[in-house]
């Protein structure tokens, strides 16, 4: 697994997804830049969630509010009283962590031994072996799972109480070690504020207090009303937004996992106050169906239902994807109550409520939110996607199988050799195409070199123009995955792409 994360790393780099910030002065630790499949593809996922929450949804509707918000916002909000994680420091490393990560990674290990326990009982009895059996009845297996929840249930429950004595406690009874130098002598535990503060004005005596957002929800909260009465929207509607939020993250690590300049997509959708559960229901399946519908692979998604809720929420679960480090939170479904419009009343004496015709009354409505962040999709998606694939002759090659409609480049178009009026033949191929696709043109090196190429950067389709082409206005198209080659007509390529491509 380990290994399967660096190799996502270095592809990443290696094929023009990924760079490490300002890299001629050796970087910025933890901040990353897209680079020019990156930015493509980065832009597809935000694309095909926008399509998927606004454009197929009636009542849904969009917005894009500002970074910068006026700073009562973040009381009113509570992130300025509560938006903590609680940082734990090693005496001897130096190094700082955020102590409930420790304890999650430690709880994920038992997880993973109990796997491992599975896999090896499933190959001992082949056809005959009964998965829910065994998992209710391996000794093993039962005791891993019990200290999985004992401990989690435990670290809630202290975070909860903001009982961080018994958190470090926690660490010390368990025996968790520095990650890196092993070292089990920590520090107490105590709480940080995540948000980036920064300054508005020029002089200083005049300048406002800012904070860059943390969340990008707030701005959906604060134009509740203005999109509602222009828009004139009715409840149940929603409200989907896409941007950068920043988080001053204690350890920022794990590649785009977790950053400290990230970007979200959220959609707040506004209930009557009662039917909040109904809708969270209905959010957190519609979420997982988004997931699948991209074909990564049903096993690789679960839901994490919370125990420890935020001070704003009445029900919360994660959609937990198994990245190359195991699984971990990829999107949130939380129902937030009336809790965020609400505040926003108290601290800004405006009324944020709908007048509902049916009932006849005015409330503050309640509100579900889904809420991902694009670059953990982005990890989710290319890690998933990058395989070492053995093929029959017994060599190997690297293909990224990014679903097609999220690939950055849709077909790549190949002369098989520089002369002879191919190289033409393709442009005029890209001409016809270049409106609806993002084609490349590639004529270096042999044409197996081209298609490893592009299936290493993961452009699901080559089509390669021949001598026979001249001839017979037919050009030969190759898949990515099966690698399977077809002839088909120049007149027809268009509508083939799209039949494989479009939404
Ligand atoms: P975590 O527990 O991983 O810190 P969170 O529960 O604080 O995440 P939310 O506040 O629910 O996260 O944010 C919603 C989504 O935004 C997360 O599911 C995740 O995909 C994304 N996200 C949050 N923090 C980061 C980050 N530092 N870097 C990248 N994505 C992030």
């Amino acid at each position: 697994q380990e290994d399967h994360f660096k190799k996502v790393i270095s592809h990443a780099k290696e094929y023009g997804y990924i760079f490490g910030s300002s890299e001629i002065y050796d970087g910025l630790s933890a901040v990353y830049d897209y680079g020019q499949n990156g930015a493509e593809l980065k832009k597809n996922i935000r694309d095909y969630w926008w399509k998927s929450m606004v454009q197929m949804h009636e009542n849904i509707v969009g917005l894009d509010a500002s970074i910068f918000m006026h700073p009562t916002t973040w009381k009113a909000s509570g992130h300025v009283d509560a938006f903590n994680d609680p940082l734990i420091d090693n005496k001897d490393s130096k190094k700082r962590y955020r102590a409930d990560v420790l304890i999650e990674d430690y709880a994920e290990k038992l997880n993973q031994k109990a796997e491992k326990e599975i896999a090896k009982a499933k190959k001992r009895f082949g056809d005959a072996f009964n998965e829910e059996e065994f998992v209710t009845t391996n000794p093993r297996v039962l005791r891993y799972r019990e200290e999985q929840e004992t401990v989690l249930k435990r670290m809630a429950r202290s975070l909860e109480a903001e009982d961080l004595a018994d958190v470090k406690a926690l660490i010390e009874e368990l025996g968790i070690a520095d990650p890196d130098t092993g070292s089990k002598n920590w520090t107490d535990v105590r709480q940080f504020n995540l948000m980036f503060g920064t300054k508005l004005g020029a002089s200083a005596e005049t300048a406002t207090d800012l904070y860059l957002r943390p969340e990008t929800a707030q701005g959906i909260f604060v134009n509740f009303l203005n999109v509602q009465k222009t828009g004139r929207m009715k409840i149940p509607f929603g409200i989907a937004q896409t941007g950068k939020a920043f988080r001053n993250e204690i350890v920022a690590r794990q590649f785009i996992f977790r950053m400290r300049e990230f970007e979200q997509m959220e959609m707040q959708f506004f209930v009557r106050p009662g039917e909040e559960l109904k809708w969270y229901e209905h959010w957190k399946e519609t979420r997982l169906n988004w997931h699948l519908s991209l074909g990564l692979g049903k096993e690789n998604y679960r839901f994490h239902d919370h125990e420890k809720l935020a001070h704003y929420a009445n029900a919360a679960a994660d959609i937990e994807f198994n990245f190359p480090f195991g699984f971990k939170e990829l999107e949130g479904i939380h129902s937030r109550t009336d809790f965020d419009l609400k505040a926003h009343e108290a601290h800004s004496g405006k009324k944020l409520q709908f007048f509902d015709h049916e009932l006849n009354e005015s409330y503050v409505p309640y509100v579900v939110e889904t809420s991902i962040g694009l670059d953990r999709m982005f990890l989710a998606v290319f890690s998933q996607s990058l395989e070492e694939e053995e093929l029959e002759n017994g060599s190997t090659r690297t293909v990224l199988k990014l679903p097609a409609i999220l690939a950055p480049v849709k077909a790549a178009i190949l002369p098989l050799v520089k002369k002879d009026g191919l190289p033409e033949v393709a442009q005029k191929i890209i001409d016809d195409l270049k409106y609806d696709f993002n084609v490349a043109y590639d004529e270096k090196d042999a044409v197996g070199r081209r298609y490893r190429r592009q299936d290493a950067a993961g452009t699901p389709f080559c089509i390669t123009v021949d001598h026979d082409t001249l001839e017979d206005e037919c050009v030969t198209i190759r898949d990515r995955d099966t690698m399977e080659q077809k002839r088909v007509k120049i007149s027809e390529l268009s509508t083939i792409l799209h039949q494989k491509i479009d939404f």
